[in-house]
């Protein structure tokens, strides 16, 4: 049961052939049993999600119209806030904070009856590539223990590689949902940005920080995004315009007449080379499919992760204020006649890891007077450049798609100790928060070298997120054909649980 898609839980809830209960007990045995190993979950809310599931239970026995999704269990990444439930955005300083109010998100998912099973590890206020800026530890990639499952939302994504869970809600600033995605064989969509509300996701870098669904298929994440997704008062940046269609395009998966464009600058030597097999072999398929295949070019794309190494230092630097040991968490120093200051610098310095340190740094020095034009100016001028080479390109075509991430999974440990290649990881997938369109990771196979997930990226222009769901459900059908099994169901670990 809890190897089943989303969609395929809802239609047995919706037979009467199991209850939520029944299928929240289930996922949380399985927590039980396996995330010893695979550390996807900060905490677990046992009685919460078997509450909830009882709600809904009653609801559908009682005759009520529910939502697509009523009933099925997700797992929630810890840097969204849910009332009454542990929020440590996987830092220290945040340790013991229990938020008194529900983040939009977890509004929306109450509202369509989605049983929220726990909290998912991330690094530290979404800080990395990796998962191991945890405060509480890494979390294990369920294809291979050693590995890193991506990050910063790794345990989102770890999470449903695992059957933990069939849906995640995952935050994506320069790639944490994608790229997670990418090296653990799920499905993870940023959407347009403002196209989710951000009330209740803690800020990391407010001008590109989205939320978006994480998922095993795309219907999935589709069916996830439209429970999700639309207006909220409460977030100035979010969309005043209808939710798209993504569960009809995701349904359709009509590629017909389509032009994909092949972004020439991120598909070069950098890439590994089963990572380029996988992805010339899903263009094939999607040329197979009916769709145009084209080559567009975005020569700024290679300014993108310096803008983004500021841009996000600084905003972070600005949001990461809040965190003064007055109002959230931890206090450190504490005693008579200690003064504020020395109570803020002591708990700044204990409760924040050392990436967010280093960001800090980056960006407060960025802001600082008389480099700002230099630094945060010359960043955001890149950042228009992006967009134009977005704008330019989709004159050519209707998605633009790339690689995920250069490589596959990598060990654990193995760039902890070097910024810069970590910060590589997320060359392919940082120019779309740059431009606020959408992005969407499917999985494209295994690379034959070393028989990891390998990602598909589909990027779409702001507002057709739409585009996304039709590509990806046109791909994710011929790679089926192919395969004649989902991906994660050649995943090796955890066989014996
Ligand atoms: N890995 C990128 C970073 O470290 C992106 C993180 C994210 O999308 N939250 O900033």
């Amino acid at each position: 049961m809890i190897h089943l898609s989303a969609a395929h839980m809802a239609a047995q809830l919706s037979a009467g052939e199991t209850t939520s209960v029944e299928l929240t007990q289930k996922h949380l045995d399985r927590i039980a049993s396996v995330d010893v190993d695979v550390h996807a979950f900060l905490f677990v809310n046992n009685e919460g999600a078997l509450a909830q599931a009882a709600e809904v239970d009653a609801k559908r026995a009682a005759g009520e119209k529910l939502s697509p999704l009523a009933g099925v269990p997700l797992a929630l990444k810890d840097v969204m806030t849910q009332k009454g439930v542990p929020t440590t955005c996987g830092s220290k300083i945040l340790e013991g904070w229990r938020p008194p109010y529900d983040s939009t998100v977890v509004t929306n998912l109450k509202k369509n009856g989605i049983v929220i099973l726990g909290k998912t590890n991330m690094d530290e206020f979404a800080m990395g590539s990796s998962t191991e800026n945890s405060a509480y530890g890494p979390t294990h990639n369920p294809w291979d223990l050693s590995r890193i499952p991506g990050g910063s939302g790794g345990g989102s994504a770890a999470a449903l590689a695992a059957f933990e869970a069939p849906l995640a809600i995952g935050t994506d600033t320069g790639g944490s949902i994608r790229q997670p995605a990418a090296v653990t064989g799920t499905v993870g969509v940023k959407p347009t940005y403002g196209g989710v509300s951000r009330f209740g996701l803690v800020a990391f870098s407010s001008s590109l920080d989205q939320a978006g669904p994480c998922a095993r298929t795309v219907l999935d994440a589709a069916l996830l995004h439209e429970a999700i997704a639309g207006l909220d008062p409460k977030d100035s940046t979010s969309i005043n315009a209808p939710v798209p269609q993504v569960v009809a395009a995701a349904r359709s998966g009509d590629v017909k007449g389509m032009k994909i464009g092949v972004v020439k600058e991120l598909n070069g030597d950098g890439y590994q080379s089963g990572v380029r097999t996988r992805f010339e072999e899903s263009l094939e398929l999607l040329a197979a499919a009916g769709a145009e295949i084209v080559e567009v070019s975005a020569p700024n794309f290679e300014y993108a992760l310096a803008a983004y190494y500021l841009i996000a230092p600084s905003e972070c630097s600005s949001n990461l204020a809040r965190f003064d040991a007055m109002r959230y968490g931890l206090r450190v120093g504490d005693v008579d006649g200690a003064s504020a200051e020395s109570v803020m610098n002591l708990t700044r310095e204990v409760g924040f890891g050392r990436e967010v340190k280093r960001r800090i740094i980056l960006g407060t020095y960025a802001l600082s007077s008389g480099y700002y034009d230099a630094y945060y100016g010359s960043a955001q001028k890149v950042r228009t450049l992006i967009t134009q080479d977005f704008n330019n390109a989709f004159e050519k075509c209707d998605v633009m798609v790339s690689p995920t991430c250069p490589t596959t999974a990598f060990k654990i440990g193995e760039k902890s100790n070097d910024p810069i290649a970590m910060y590589l990881n997320d060359i392919a997938t940082i120019p779309v928060n740059m431009a606020g369109i959408g992005g969407m990771s499917l999985p494209s196979g295994l690379a034959p070298e070393d028989g990891l997930p390998v990602g598909f990226q589909i990027m779409a222009p702001a507002m057709k997120d739409e585009r996304m769901y039709l590509v990806g459900a046109a791909l994710e059908a011929a790679l089926l054909t192919k395969w004649g099994a989902p991906l994660l169901s050649k995943i090796p670990a955890l066989a014996g649980k």
